[in-house]
Order: C-alpha cells, then sequence, then structure tokens
C-alpha cells in the first residue's frame, strides 16, 4: 500500500533530535526554528520528558474514560494554575480540530444557535464541523454542514458588532495571532471590544491557542496579551511536546452533564504524563519569559535587516514578509546553512522553534540569514 499523497516532504529524514537540534538519517545537524509545526515546545527529547514517558510505559500504556484517571486531575489543576484559569475546567481530546469541533459543539449546546462567526484566512483545523479558511485556494473547502459561517476581517470591529446585535450567533472563534494566515496579532482594543459584545450578546467567545498557546508568544495565552478572558480556550500542538493530545478549556458558566462530549482516546495516561512533564518543564526553566526574551530579541534583529517588507508576531511566534516568494531562501536556509523554518502562504517565512530557543543560537540564525539576504 502506497501513502496516500497529500504531504509535499523536503527529501529529508530525521532520526534524532536534542533541544533545539535534529539530526538526519545521515548525522547531519539541523537548527530547528519550526519545532514541527510549533509542537516542540520544551525541546526534542528532553531528559525529563523521556524519563516521565518511559516510566509511564512500563505501569501502564492505555485504559479508556471509564475509569478515574487522576493523571487528568493533575494536569487539569497544573494547567490551571500555570494559565491562570484555575476556576475553568478541562475536556481533553488528541488533536487541534476536535478542540475546535468540541468548542462549536458546547457553544452551540449553550445557546441553542447554529451561526459562527470567524476571520478571514484564519485557520482551525480539518474537521467538518471546526471552521476552516486558509489563504491557499488550493485547500479551501466547503466550510461544514452543521453551522452557518460568516467571515469578517480581523479587526472589523463594527462589521462583527452589527452582527452580533442580531442576538443569533452561536460563537465567534478566532485565533491569538493568526498562524497559517501570515502572523497577524488581533488588534488588543478589537479583541477587548470583541469580549465586550460577545458577552453582551450572549455569544461564546472561543479563543483558538492551538499554535498561539502553552508560553509561545510571551504569556501563557497570546490573548492574555489583551487581558481578556474568552468563555472557551483551545490549546493542542505543543501540549504535548511531540505526543498528540488537546484540550478545550471551558467557563465555569458552562454546565457538564454525563454524555454531554465524549472520546475513546483523548487524556489517555500517555498523553497526559506527556503533558504534565511539558508543564513541569516550561515552569522550572520558565520558558514562557524566555519566549519572551529571545523572541523580542530575533524581532529586533530582523527588523535592522534590509530587503524584508515586514515582521511581525510576538515571543516566538514570528512572521517575516517578503514582496517575493520564500521558497529559495528557505529551501537555502535548510539545504545550506541547516536551519528548518516554516511559511504562511508564499512570502512569509514563519518561525515556530522550541520555547528554549538560546540566545546564541537566535544570533546563529540571524548571523545565517544575513548572509543569504
Ligand atoms: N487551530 C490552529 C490555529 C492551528 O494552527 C491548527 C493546526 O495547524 C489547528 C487548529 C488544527 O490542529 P490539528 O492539526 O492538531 O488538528
Amino acid at each position: 500500500m502506497n501513502l496516500f499523497d497529500v504531504y509535499p516532504l523536503f527529501d529529508i529524514e530525521i532520526t534524532k533530535g536534542v533541544g533545539c537540534r535534529t539530526y538526519d538519517s545521515h548525522g547531519i545537524e539541523y537548527l530547528d526554528l519550526y519545532g514541527g509545526h510549533a509542537v516542540i515546545s520544551i525541546g526534542h527529547s528532553h531528559p525529563y520528558y523521556v524519563q516521565k514517558l518511559t516510566q509511564q510505559t512500563e505501569k501502564l500504556v492505555f485504559y479508556s474514560n471509564s475509569v478515574i484517571n487522576k493523571l487528568q486531575t493533575e494536569l487539569a489543576e497544573k494547567l490551571g494554575k500555570i494559565s491562570g484559569y484555575e476556576d475553568y475546567s478541562l475536556f481533553l481530546i488528541n488533536s487541534g480540530a476536535e478542540a475546535n469541533e468540541n468548542a462549536l459543539k458546547l457553544a452551540s449546546f449553550h445557546n441553542g444557535r447554529r451561526k459562527v462567526i470567524a476571520f478571514n484566512k484564519s485557520f482551525h483545523g480539518r474537521t467538518s464541523a471546526a471552521v476552516r479558511v486558509t489563504n491557499n485556494p488550493k485547500i479551501v473547502a466547503p466550510i461544514n454542514e452543521g453551522f452557518e459561517v460568516e467571515f469578517f476581517a480581523l479587526n472589523d470591529i463594527d462589521g462583527v458588532k452589527k452582527s452580533l446585535a442580531k442576538g443569533d450567533v452561536c460563537a465567534v472563534i478566532i485565533e491569538g495571532i493568526q498562524g497559517v494566515g501570515g502572523i497577524q496579532t488581533p488588534e488588543t482594543e478589537f479583541l477587548q471590544e470583541l469580549s465586550k459584545a460577545c458577552t453582551a450578546t450572549e455569544t461564546v467567545l472561543i479563543l483558538d491557542e492551538v499554535q498561539s498557546g502553552y508560553g509561545r508568544s510571551g504569556k501563557f495565552f497570546a490573548h492574555q496579551h489583551a487581558g481578556i478572558r474568552p468563555d472557551l480556550i483551545t490549546v493542542a500542538k505543543g501540549m504535548g511536546n511531540g505526543f498528540p493530545i488537546g484540550g478545550l478549556m471551558i467557563s465555569p458558566k458552562f454546565n457538564a452533564s454525563h454524555g454531554m462530549l465524549g472520546t475513546t482516546f483523548g487524556g489517555s495516561h500517555l498523553a497526559c504524563t506527556a503533558a504534565i512533564a511539558v508543564l513541569d518543564v516550561i515552569k522550572a526553566e520558565h520558558l514562557v519569559e524566555n519566549a519572551q526574551k529571545v523572541g523580542d530579541f530575533i524581532i529586533e534583529e530582523l527588523k535592522k535587516l534590509p530587503n524584508i517588507k515586514e515582521v511581525r508576531g510576538l515571543g516566538l511566534m514570528i512572521g517575516i514578509e517578503f514582496d517575493y516568494p520564500v521558497k529559495d531562501i528557505r529551501n537555502s536556509l535548510l539545504f545550506d546553512k541547516k536551519i528548518f523554518t516554516g511559511a504562511s502562504g508564499t512570502n512569509t517565512i514563519r518561525l515556530l522553534p522550541p520555547l528554549c530557543l538560546s540566545k546564541s543560537d537566535a544570533q546563529y540564525f540571524i548571523d545565517q540569514f544575513k548572509s543569504l539576504l
């Protein structure tokens, strides 16, 4: 059987990873400024993480959500504490798309409405209910069967308010920082007004922090730069440092009932062990603060370089936009300089490194990048 060919692949096989470095099957070392698409939060093969997962594997790998799993409780407590959402509840799933799918479902259970507001160039995953649109015309699909979706330009508060005032919008879903859409951060005032308007019209505000969360922006969640508290927050990617896990954080205004949401694999013992280890390391090694510090440094240095149209982002979620396609620069970075980066659309390089990136690695990247430009 062949693999279903949906991914354009680099001709590189990664066989090992340590911290911010990966190694291919020929032993060539790469600086990883992509983190497997924002997934590697605490660094590849962190010894504490590896130890915890190994110990758990020796004990019990899986049992379903029909018995007490104290690892889920420990994870919820630690996540609540580190993120400042101790009064919220946690529902565990396996991916970002599932987190958003369950968020939309919960929102419609809550207010009985079916209309969703989303934003141009947003990306919320690839299930039928998770709203999605990207700036790549090849992968724009029919949105979904169950929800009617209205799109607005990011920061168009007047348009959104006018729609919300009709009183029939179930939820507004918005990324903390748009990732696929090109590293666009919603304006602080826009988020504050949006939050107020959602509360006033009993619309559920869903913050998709799948890519921008878990410390990447220099705060635990990107929306915390605006000081708002959404009704639902979705997380995944960096949550398990590569182990598949997603979460839906739920405000106390939602009441749970048995059977309301459910999943077979969500919150498994191994997934929770990985996620707890990630939070322990983020706290012990001050990785949120590091993301802020090293991210500020990279952004400041990039802004001094010539030929760049715009540098955007917060912390270690950085977009570098050019007036022309970045394919050749990315290929040179990867094949000549041995540095992994990502892209948003055709003209923007996207940096999503592990949150433990050191200033000297950041400087190394700047020097190599400068030499290419
Ligand atoms: N939401 C955002 C903001 C994302 O960037 C992604 C994935 O890139 C998703 C949701 C979907 O997550 P997953 O691929 O884990 O389903």
